[in-house]
């Protein structure tokens, strides 16, 4: 099966988040779970930024072992040079250079001809070459350059050298047609198109940056360029876990797979979050609180007798314990009787129905049923008191316990979610 070359850019286009600048100590940290988890390559910086950068780059280049390292620089000599400085120490370093293609910034930002800059991409590209074998060429903004124009350039940069050609749509500006068929039209026409690696680079101003990640997966591209929990300037970029476990859950459709375990993305997730200060939104797929919780009645009932009726993810399969259903008023008896004996407590027929009644009227006011209040009302319906506190089993010695063998029974069903 094709593999496709996941290329984390957290440290670099996830940090031009606003408000996201992380820590020398909290980037390394990121960098070797990412590395950890088997990512191919890891984007630490844009050394020409600022001299933290420089250290910080260094810093990854020199620890992390397993992943390519990745530095970006304009066209400019400092620019690769400092790059290089940065990642010199690296087990598998990668030089990766852009330049915008689009005659909007040509014109408007860089003030350049368009011949300049295929001379540009040719001179970077082969000054990168001689630090490093593995040279990455971006066109910035190639989602709104003329196509034919892009195969000039990405030519040059072929020639020059380049062993991989990222199209990235920077602005969020494209559909998954019109993306697949630009990689689709590459790929046949730009020099060496066969000796090098297409690469793609989405961002999520339209909700599209997966979605157009995927066609163009689809149409050949066979490096993904994307960021934990999806952040990045603006909308932020396409979300690494989403595009991984999508690539994994529907191989059947996809045809390719990654060498990214997936068992990492839960704790990555949040330790990126953590150092971004950007908490995750709960209904975030795959690594949001709600991911993997069940909310009404149908829903619970479903998922008590096959997990498979809702649940197209296998939790654990992304780094989260279990599912876990929010006891509401839109829960079914099903669930909050589960759950009510899951905690430790026994009904006779009279106390179920006092039970339930209990739960249905107290619910019908509140967003959620905590742990606590479910078991003040099965202990007022029951008369029976709870040999242990709900929800802390960890702490319990579980030997000659009734509840031996059920050891986490009781979260499995984590009912105070506000
Ligand atoms: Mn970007």
């Amino acid at each position: 099966m094709d593999r496709v070359i996941v290329f984390d850019t957290t440290l670099r286009d996830g940090e031009q988040s606003p408000g996201a600048t992380m820590s020398p100590a909290a980037r390394l940290k990121i960098a070797q779970m990412l590395a950890e988890a088997r990512v191919d390559v890891i984007e630490a910086g844009f050394p020409a930024a600022s001299p933290i950068v420089v250290h910080s780059v260094a810093e990854i280049a020199r620890h992390v072992r397993g992943s390519s390292v990745a530095a970006l620089a304009r066209t400019t000599a400092s620019d690769i040079d400092a790059a290089w400085e940065a990642l010199k120490e690296a087990e598998a370093p990668r030089i990766h250079v852009f330049l915008a293609t689009s005659m909007l910034h040509l014109e408007h930002k860089l003030r350049m001809t368009p011949e300049a800059a295929v001379v540009a991409t040719a001179d970077a590209v082969r000054r990168a070459k001689k630090y490093c074998s593995d040279v990455e060429f971006s066109a910035e903004d190639a989602t709104r350059s003329d196509w034919d124009f892009l195969v000039k350039v990405f030519s040059a940069a072929t020639n020059a050298g380049a062993t991989t050609l990222n199209v990235p749509d920077t602005v969020g500006y494209t559909t998954p047609g019109e993306y697949a068929e630009l990689i689709a039209y590459l790929r046949e026409r730009v020099d060496g198109a066969e000796n090098v690696v297409f690469s793609v680079h989405t961002h999520d101003d339209l909700g599209l940056a997966v979605a157009n990640a995927l066609a163009a997966i689809g149409a050949g591209a066979r490096q993904v360029e994307c960021t934990i929990n999806g952040i990045g300037e603006r909308a932020g970029n396409c979300s690494l876990e989403e595009v991984v476990v999508g690539l994994h859950v529907r191989k059947d459709v996809h045809h390719v797979e990654t060498r990214f375990d997936a068992t990492k993305l839960q704790a990555i997730s949040q330790q990126v979050a953590r150092a971004t200060r950007m908490p995750v939104q709960k209904n975030k797929a795959i690594v949001g609180a709600h991911a993997f919780m069940h909310e009404s009645g149908i829903h619970q009932d479903g998922m008590l007798k096959h997990k498979g009726t809702y649940e197209i993810i296998d939790p654990k399969s992304v780094g989260v314990r279990q599912t876990k259903f929010s006891l509401s008023r839109n829960s079914g008896r099903h669930a909050v009787l589960a759950h009510a004996r899951d905690i430790g407590f026994v009904f006779d027929r009279k106390a179920e129905k006092k039970f339930l009644d209990a739960f249905a009227a107290f619910a019908q006011t509140r967003r959620t049923v905590s742990d606590a209040e479910l078991v003040r009302l099965a202990q007022e319906a029951t008369g029976a008191s709870l040999v242990r506190p709900p929800g802390r089993l960890e702490e319990v010695p579980s030997s000659g316990d009734h509840h031996a063998g059920r050891e986490f029974a009781s979260n499995a069903i984590m009912t105070s979610y506000t």
